[in-house]
């Protein structure tokens, strides 16, 4: 008898990388081991010499097949000499997560998207002024007009609680068509490789609809809002006092740091960090207690309890966490 392992891996498509998958038929009581495939089309190696190679680094259950059939998240590693290749952003985070592990991070990552099909947001009209009402009634709504692809948000929830990964929440967005889903808290790379887990479950699970997921950072021009991912943040001293807070809101702010971090939070956070539909100007830092328009928000619980974490709502929806968990752990943990 034998079991299937979908290999999964994070591609080399700019500016936005893409997910890729493929099957393999494991005897049972063998282990899913290295694996290969072509770069050269996947935007990672070129053709003469294409072999990319897949290194399992994180699995849980298929919830989408049989009993026994499994997930497997890969980083990408170049053959020869087996280091990283320029696409894995995976390694350089456990690196980080290693030196500061003793400050003990959580993260809590809120990753918007938007349902498309045949080329408009889902529940969009497809005649007439094309466009639906206004933002308003859509922001955790319910009722046929207000909401556009539970069917596929329910399938996809409970997908991921199958597979054991840490989701903990999904609401209806702003935007018709938009939603959200949680993954946290828990550690820097545990959060990264859940969350990229499920997204390939979303963009699966979705498919079965006929529905593209889009993770576009600003999917409709004008007054629409754009999709994010705000990732929350704490370390144990955090999580103990309110000057630890201050401190992290301070180190991000820091010289230097504003640029790098917005270099790593996503393509296309001009389109979106406008200073407009909750965001701050990405020209701007700031930080406030309950502010959506600020950078980083400290939540109203936590400013009343002293301890806690803080929000930082500038990543966008489409940015690799692995970079963004690295940027935050890095910048904190070296200043506290
Ligand atoms: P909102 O939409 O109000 O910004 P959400 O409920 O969507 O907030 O998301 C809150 C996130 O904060 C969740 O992902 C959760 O895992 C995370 N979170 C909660 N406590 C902590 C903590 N101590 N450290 C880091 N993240 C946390
Ligand atoms: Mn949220
Ligand atoms: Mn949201
Ligand atoms: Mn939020």
């Amino acid at each position: 008898m034998a079991y299937r392992a979908e290999y999964i891996w994070i591609d080399g498509t700019e500016p936005v990388p893409m997910m890729r998958s493929k099957t393999k038929i494991i005897e049972d009581g063998k282990e899913p081991g290295i694996w290969g495939f072509d770069g050269s089309s996947t935007n990672q190696a070129a053709g003469h010499d294409s072999d990319c190679v897949l290194r399992p680094v994180f699995q849980c259950p298929d919830p989408l097949r049989n009993p026994g059939d499994i997930l497997v998240l890969c980083d990408v590693l170049l053959p020869g000499t087996m280091e990283p290749h320029p696409t894995n952003h995976r390694a350089a985070l456990v690196e980080v997560a290693e030196k500061y592990a003793a400050h003990e991070s959580l993260f809590g990552l809120e990753q918007e998207y938007t349902f498309f099909k045949e080329g408009r947001p889902l529940g969009w009209p497809t005649e007439g002024y094309y466009y639906p009402a206004p933002q308003g009634p859509y922001y955790c709504g319910v009722g046929a007009v207000e909401i556009a692809g539970r069917e596929i948000v329910e399938a996809h929830t409970e997908a991921c609680m199958d597979a054991g990964l840490a989701i903990c929440g999904t609401n209806a967005e702003v935007m018709l068509g938009q939603w959200e889903f949680q993954v946290g808290p828990v550690g820097p790379v545990e959060v990264s490789d859940h969350l990229w887990m499920a997204r390939f479950l979303l963009y699966r699970v979705a498919e079965d609809f006929g529905v593209n997921a889009s993770i576009s950072a600003k999917p409709i021009k004008g007054d629409w809002n754009g999709a994010g991912c705000h990732t929350n943040f704490s370390t144990k001293e955090m999580r103990e006092n309110y000057d630890a807070i201050i401190a992290a809101c301070e180190a991000i702010g820091g010289p230097g740091k504003v640029e790098e971090h917005l270099e790593g939070y996503g393509h296309g956070f001009e389109d979106r960090l406008t200073g407009l539909h909750e965001t701050a100007h990405y020209s701007e830092f700031r930080y406030g207690v309950s502010d959506r328009g600020a950078s980083i928000r400290i939540p109203w619980q936590v400013a009343l309890d002293k301890k806690g974490y803080i929000e930082d709502r500038r990543p966008n929806a489409n940015c690799d966490p692995y970079i963004v968990t690295r940027l935050i752990t890095n910048t904190v943990c070296s200043a506290i």
